[in-house]
């Protein structure tokens, strides 16, 4: 998986720095800071990122929807921030 800096994309010019058993990683291009650790939240820091299973269905005709799948949303508990993982397959 590839890092890459969540202001300016930026995948090079990057840093690690483990801290409290997390690792952060700076980009050195805009200078932002982030938790490279996909158990913490790096909104407000705490390690309360937690999986939620969301039910995908499948659009049939009629009213009736059948669950084909689950994706995963990584949510912070804490703060209430949630990855929406935009899985566009078709
Ligand atoms: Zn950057
Ligand atoms: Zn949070």
């Amino acid at each position: 998986m590839e890092i890459a800096c969540p202001s300016c994309a930026e995948t090079e010019r990057l840093s690690g720095e483990t801290r409290d058993d997390v690792i952060w990683i700076t980009c050195a291009a805009c200078g932002t800071t982030w938790a490279r650790d996909p158990d913490v939240c790096a909104d407000c820091g705490a390690r309360s990122i937690a999986d939620r299973r969301e039910p995908l269905y499948q659009k049939a005709r009629g009213t009736q929807q059948s669950i084909i799948g689950y994706r995963i949303v990584k949510e912070c508990w804490s703060c209430g921030w949630a990855e929406e993982s935009s899985d566009s397959s078709n």
